[in-house]
C-alpha cells in the first residue's frame, strides 16, 4: 500500500530516540553552546523549519486502483539563498525525516559557502514496487500540487534516495508546462545533461568526499595516514552515491573490501571490483552474490576492520547500540545522518574520527550549485572545470572545519568564560567532534546573515 500515516514513529533503540528531527536539533543544541553570543530566541528559529508543506493527492494505477500518496516539502530556512534540497522517495519518509534533512542542508550549504539555504521532500511510497509509469505519475502530481512552493529562486529539488536525474527531467517538463515562457531550468538540478544537467553531478556526491578525505588525511587527522592509497574501504549503500564512491576510492588507489544494499552485504579481502558489482546489481538488483564474494549481515559489515567506512545508505545506521563494534579508523558520511549523536559520543571516546554528512557529502549540492549557475547563464562547463571548483570548494570547506575544530579545542576556558558573561550556566564545555564544529561554523555563518538582514519586519 502507497499510503502512510502522518503521525511520526518515535523509533527508539534502547533509550536512544532515533527521530531524525530530534537528532538535527540535539546536534544544534550541542554546537551552540559554543556560540555564546547567540541568543536563545535566534537559536530557536535557526533551528526549527521556515515552512512544511504536507500533500495527499490521488494516483490511478493501470489497473485503475485508486491509492492516496502523502509528500511532504520542508523548507528550513532560506537567510544565505533559496532552499535546495533532495527529493526522497521511501516508505520509511516522514514529516520529521524531511524536516531534519532539510535543516542538514541548511548548514551544508553554510559549511560549502553554497548560497542557499536548506529544504528537502519526500514521498512515502516504495518505487520499486511500481511501474515506471505509476512513479511517473507520482512525480508530475506531486510537482504540480506543490506549485509555487517550489521555483528557481525559491526552493530548488534535486535527487535523493530512488530518485535520479530521469526523476528531475519529470520535475524539470512538469513545472516547465506551468511556467511556459521562461528559463524553468534552474527549478531542479540534477537533470540529465542533455536537459541542462551538470557534467560532474552524477559523480559529485562521491567525488566530494574523496576529496574531503584526502585533505583532511593531508592534515593529519588520521595518524600514519596521509592519503587513501592502500587504504581499506567498506561501503554501506551501494546506490548513487555510494557505487560512484567505491569507483573512485579504488581509482584513487583504496581497497574497497565489502559492500552492501538493502538486502545485504558482501565481502572479499582481496578488494571488489566496483564495476563488477554495479554489473550484479544491475542484472540481479542486488551486490549479494557477486563472484568470489562472501555474504555478510549489515551489522557484521559495519563491524569489519577496515581504515574507512563509508556509509551511503540511510539514517541512523550508526548508533549508541552498535557504535562499540566500528572497527573503522574513520567514518566518511557518505549518507545523511548515518551516526547518531549517542554514536558520536562513543566513537569520540574510542578515537574514531568522523568526517561528518554536513561536509562530507555536500559535494553534490555543491555541484547543483554549478548545475544552476549554468543554467542561468545558458552555459555548460566542461567537466574538469567542474571538477576543479568542486575541488576547491572541498578543501576549502574542510580547512574549515578542521581549523574550527582546532580554534574551539585551544579556546575552550574562554569560550566559557564568554558563556558565563552571555548569563549561560551549565557544565564546562568539552572538547568537540568535527560534527560539532562544523555545526559551529555554519550556524555562526547563517546567524551572521540573519543578523545583517534583520528579522523582518
Ligand atoms: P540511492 O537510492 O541511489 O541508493 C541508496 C542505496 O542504499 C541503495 O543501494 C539501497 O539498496 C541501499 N540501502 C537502503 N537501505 C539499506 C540498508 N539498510 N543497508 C544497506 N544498504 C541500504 O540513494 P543515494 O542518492 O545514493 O543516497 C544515499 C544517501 O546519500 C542518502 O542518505 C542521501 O540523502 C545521501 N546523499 C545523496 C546525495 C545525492 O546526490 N544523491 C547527496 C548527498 C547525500
Amino acid at each position: 500500500m502507497a499510503t502512510t500515516t502522518l503521525h511520526e514513529p518515535d523509533a527508539m533503540t534502547g533509550t536512544e530516540d532515533l527521530n531524525p528531527f530530534h537528532i538535527a536539533q540535539r546536534q544544534f543544541d550541542a554546537a551552540v553552546k559554543y556560540l555564546p553570543s547567540i541568543t536563545p530566541g535566534l537559536a530557536n528559529f535557526l533551528k526549527r523549519p521556515e515552512k512544511v508543506v504536507t500533500l495527499e493527492f490521488p494516483i490511478e494505477t493501470r489497473d485503475g486502483t485508486v491509492l492516496i500518496f502523502v509528500g511532504y516539502r520542508c523548507l528550513h530556512n532560506r537567510a544565505r539563498g533559496p532552499g535546495k534540497g533532495g527529493i526522497r522517495y521511501h516508505p520509511d519518509v516522514t514529516i520529521d525525516e524531511v524536516r531534519a534533512l532539510a535543516s542538514w542542508m541548511t548548514w551544508k550549504c553554510a559549511v560549502l559557502d553554497v548560497p542557499f539555504g536548506g529544504a528537502k521532500g519526500g514521498i512515502a511510497f516504495d518505487p520499486k514496487k511500481f511501474s515506471a509509469r505509476d512513479v511517473m505519475k507520482v512525480t508530475r502530481r506531486f510537482i504540480v500540487m506543490l506549485g509555487d512552493n517550489i521555483g528557481p529562486h525559491t526552493d530548488i529539488p534535486a535527487p535523493d534516495v530512488n530518485t535520479n536525474a530521469g526523476t528531475m527531467a519529470r520535475i524539470y517538463d512538469t513545472y516547465a508546462m506551468m511556467h511556459p515562457g521562461e528559463n524553468n531550468l534552474p527549478v531542479v538540478t540534477g537533470k540529465p545533461v542533455d536537459l541542462g544537467g551538470s557534467l560532474g553531478r552524477r559523480e559529485a556526491t562521491a567525488r566530494g568526499c574523496l576529496f574531503c578525505l584526502q585533505r583532511a588525511l593531508e592534515r593529519g587527522i588520521l595518524d600514519g595516514r596521509s592519503s587513501v592509497e592502500g587504504a581499506t574501504v567498506v561501503v554501506q549503500g551501494y546506490g548513487n552515491a555510494g557505487s560512484v564512491a567505491a569507483q573512485l576510492f579504488t581509482q584513487a588507489g583504496a581497497k574497497i573490501i565489502a559492500v552492501s544494499d538493502s538486502r545485504g552485504a558482501i565481502h572479499s579481502p582481496d578488494g571488489i571490483d566496483p564495476d563488477a558489482a554495479i554489473e550484479h546489481k544491475r542484472q540481479t538488483g542486488s551486490v549479494v552474490g557477486l563472484p568470489s564474494s562472501t555474504e555478510l549481515s549489515n551489522e557484521q559489515l559495519l563491524a569489519l576492520e577496515c581504515d574507512i567506512l563509508i556509509p551511503a545508505a540511510l539514517e541512523s545506521q550508526i548508533r549508541g547500540d552498535n557504535a562499540h563494534t566500528v572497527r573503522a579508523r574513520l567514518i566518511a558520511e557518505l549518507a545523511n545522518g548515518p551516526t547518531t549523536p549517542d554514536a558520536d559520543r562513543i566513537l569520540l571516546e574510542r578515537g574514531t574520527i568522523v568526517l561528518p554528512d554536513i561536509l562530507a557529502n555536500a559535494g553534490g549540492v555543491t555541484v547543483s550549485y554549478f548545475e544552476w549557475v549554468q543554467n542561468i547563464e545558458n552555459e555548460q562547463w566542461e567537466e574538469d572545470v567542474v571538477n576543479e571548483k568542486l575541488l576547491k570548494k572541498m578543501r576549502r570547506a574542510t580547512d574549515a572545519v578542521i581549523d574550527k575544530q582546532e580554534e574551539i579545542n585551544s579556546s575552550l576556558d574562554k569560550l566559557q568564560a564568554e558563556r558565563v558573561k552571555h548569563g549561560f550556566e551549565g557544565e564546562p564545555l568539552e572538547p568537540v567532534d568535527l560534527r560539532t564544529a562544523a555545526y559551529v561554523y555554519a550556524i555562526d555563518q547563517v546567524s551572521t546573515v540573519t543578523l545583517e538582514r534583520g528579522i523582518w519586519p
